[in-house]
């Protein structure tokens, strides 16, 4: 789960991603994991519920990757006329970890 380093809020990857749209080459970005992560940690975000800036590097990388496949998985996932992600990024993501854990477990248990 990503939060806000400056007041803590919970942050929803949909509305995060949905900031990063306004780049000319957010398409090209999905293309290529790499530049994809390495934009992200550079790029400033706001956060919606403090206003103050943050650069995405104090992201969860691990949930940055996740997101770059989620979006590449489901193609249509995005807005562009509308800058709308219209997948619910935050809970798949939370799904997947939790899927990732119980998988982990089951593992451990054999
Ligand atoms: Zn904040």
């Amino acid at each position: 789960m990503s939060r806000c380093p400056l007041c803590g809020e919970v942050l929803k990857w949909e509305d995060l991603i949905e900031q990063m749209l306004t780049l000319n080459n957010f398409k090209e970005l999905l293309k290529n994991r790499d530049s994809f992560l390495s934009t992200l940690d550079t790029f400033i975000f706001t956060c919606p519920k403090c206003g103050e800036e943050f650069y995405g590097n104090s992201l969860s990388q691990n949930e940055a990757s996740k997101v770059f496949e989620l979006l590449n998985e489901f193609k249509g996932s995005i807005d562009y006329e509308n800058n709308k992600v219209k997948l619910k990024l935050t809970n798949l993501l939370t799904l997947d970890l939790m899927l990732e854990e119980w998988d982990r477990r089951v593992k451990n248990t054999r």
